[in-house]
């Protein structure tokens, strides 16, 4: 489902998500908000350590929810922080927690009238979720959100890897294909 007006909204390119332009870059964080390793590491880095600053003023996130802070030196207005869960074989409420940090992350992108906004494939690193499944639940929550909101006009993801990407893309086309009319 989803119509193609939405499917146009969405796009998929293979990069460094902190050299991206976008209204909100959406970091992988974990729940302390404190920085970690991967592309919350990255972020941090190339903010600057005023966003540490921020972030520890916030108390930290749970898992599914979101938090916005400023961007400082990198090329957005802001950066919204969300924890993805853990992976544990799938049936802990991974797919519905991860579906939630879509959300959230929209929600608030949304709110702060963000027409750009940039991903990376949250859970797929350290915590350990299948690209594929995760893509799926990915791009199904952005779809539903899109169809529900004008804004952000336009959502990409970067991904890190070539087989991410690919990964992602086959998973675009599958949902594409079943676009109604
Ligand atoms: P998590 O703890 O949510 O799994 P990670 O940072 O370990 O978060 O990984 C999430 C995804 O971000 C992985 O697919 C990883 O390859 C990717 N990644 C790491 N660095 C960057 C970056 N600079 N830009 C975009 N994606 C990145």
């Amino acid at each position: 489902m989803g119509t193609a007006d939405t499917w146009g909204r969405i796009h998929l390119i293979q990069g460094d998500i902190t050299r991206e332009a976008a209204d909100a870059i959406v970091n992988a964080a974990n729940t302390s908000l404190l920085g970690g390793g991967g592309v919350d590491g990255a972020i941090h880095q190339a903010a600057g350590p005023e966003l540490l600053a921020e972030c520890r003023k916030l108390g930290g996130c749970p898992t599914g929810e979101a938090r916005i802070t400023s961007a400082y030196r990198l090329p957005a207005r802001y950066v919204i922080h969300t924890p993805g869960p853990v992976y544990r074989g799938g049936c802990q409420g991974e797919a519905e927690l991860l579906a939630a940090c879509y959300a959230s992350a929209l929600r608030l992108a949304a709110d702060h009238d963000c027409r750009t906004v940039t991903f990376p494939a949250i859970s797929c690193g350290v915590y350990g979720y299948p690209i594929e499944d995760a893509a799926r639940v990915a791009l199904g929550a952005v779809r539903d959100f899109l169809e529900r909101s004008a804004l952000p006009e336009r959502v990409t993801w970067v991904l890190f890897s070539q087989p991410d990407l690919a990964a992602y893309r086959g998973v675009l086309e599958k949902l594409r294909s079943s676009i109604s009319p």
